[in-house]
């Protein structure tokens, strides 16, 4: 496939498949709880899951603007189904930072040609949104690895063919809070799902958890070197994981904007005839809504281009992307709703799916209030963690 060069050309394919298959099966999605299969299939068959991929093995060579513009087309239609493809593109920038000659045959050069689905497992019960202190163990026996620990809430848990973990442990680095990142097999011995995933809203992506009891894996599966955490956590991890989920519930807030505008601007009242927006206060806060939603794309496209180009103040902007794009949801999707009336609350209506989605955005890690520490930590030149 020739490798997209654009942007705007990812929008453009996103967009597509956003408002076909991916809007077909949003409301099924979410009243199933099924993972979103036929949209992942269609992301893939246009190449957009090779985004991250270098171009040199048949992929992209994208960087995080790239992924905020699918995820917000994406996230526009179904949240769920954004993260599902986020997580991919974030575990596929991880293997490919430091990625061996066996990791790319193996793992990058198949997602290019659209024949892997990847994700990311960093999350644990016991230090649960300190997602960066894993206590899963890695012990080196021979030529291989074992694992033991369990991992929480992993996006596209069940239906990806590798799982990229974090992991503790002597082959990690030793030391509190010291790890590396490995990518384990789909199907390897060892590997035991817990229960389906059954969330208040995000109900498509199969974010399960996995008991890993002596799962065995070649030490060619260690991605970098042992103990390069802090290098895979804030150079690849934070950047990709950040603009996957920004882009996502940019998606929200644009597209309650949106529906909120369809309302009031197409709704007439029988006894006056006149249209809803055209009331002063309907107005004003369809315009404020407009402002909120501005001010976030603007912060979190900017913290992706800076992030694109390193520049110094990529941070900041990365790490504010997230925090402002799960409190606009949130507020856009409840406002929406306000303005939309007994058609937005509608139990079954788009509003409220999205409203129930924006609510996971506070809850996944790093939350909202994580990340405003970090900005005023990175202000006074503190550690961040
Ligand atoms: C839909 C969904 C998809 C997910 N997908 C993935 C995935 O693909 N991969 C993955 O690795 N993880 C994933 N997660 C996990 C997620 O990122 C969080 O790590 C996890 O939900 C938080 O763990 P917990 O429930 O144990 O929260 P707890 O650790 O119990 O925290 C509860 C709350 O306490 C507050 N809190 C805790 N610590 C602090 C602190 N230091 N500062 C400020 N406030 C704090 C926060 O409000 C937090 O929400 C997903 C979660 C959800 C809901």
């Amino acid at each position: 496939m020739k490798a997209i060069e654009r942007v705007e050309d990812v929008r453009g394919r996103a967009r597509e498949i956003a408002t076909s298959v991916v809007a077909e099966d949003s409301a099924k999605e979410d009243r199933e709880g099924a993972w979103p299969e036929r949209s992942l299939r269609a992301l893939t068959d246009a190449g957009l899951t090779a985004l991250h991929v270098p171009r040199e093995l048949g992929g992209h060579g994208l960087g995080l603007e790239a992924l905020v513009v699918a995820c917000e087309e994406i996230g526009r239609e179904s949240p769920s189904a954004a993260i599902c493809f986020g997580m991919h593109c974030v575990a596929t920038a991880v293997i490919a930072a430091k990625a061996t000659d066996h990791q790319r045959e193996r793992y990058l050069e198949p997602i290019a040609a659209g024949e892997h689905l990847t994700t990311l497992a960093l999350s644990e019960p016991g230090t649960g949104s300190h997602f960066w202190i894993p206590e899963t163990q890695i012990e080196p026996d021979g030529d291989e690895h074992i694992l033991r620990g369990t991992k929480s809430f992993i996006t596209n848990g069940g239906h990806a063919d590798s799982y990229v973990l974090s992991v503790a442990g002597v082959e990690a680095g030793g030391g509190e809070g010291t790890f590396s990142c490995v990518v384990v097999d789909a199907g390897s011995e060892g590997m035991e799902w817990q229960e389906e995933w059954v969330g208040f809203g995000m109900r498509g992506n199969s974010s399960r958890a996995v008991e890993l009891r002596d799962v065995r894996l070649p030490r060619e599966n260690l991605l970098g070197e042992p103990g390069d955490q802090l290098w895979y956590t804030f150079e690849v991890v934070t950047p990709f994981f950040l603009s996957a989920m920004a882009g996502t519930y940019l998606g929200v807030a644009v597209e309650a904007v949106e529906v909120a505008r369809d309302h009031v601007g197409g709704r007439r009242h029988s006894h006056t005839g006149e249209l809803i927006g055209s009331d002063p206060v309907v107005g004003l806060r369809l315009g404020e809504m407009w402002l909120e939603m501005e001010r976030t794309r603007q912060l979190i496209y900017k913290g992706a281009r800076a992030g694109d180009v390193q520049e110094g103040d990529a941070l900041l902007a990365i790490l504010g992307a997230k925090a402002a794009a799960a409190d606009s949801s949130v507020l856009l999707a409840n406002e929406a709703m306000t303005l939309s009336g007994g058609r937005g609350y509608a139990e079954q209506g788009k509003l409220t799916r999205l409203l129930r989605d924006a609510r996971a955005s506070h809850v996944m890690a790093p939350t909202t209030d994580q990340l405003k520490q970090w900005i005023g930590r990175a202000l006074l030149g503190l550690p961040l963690v």
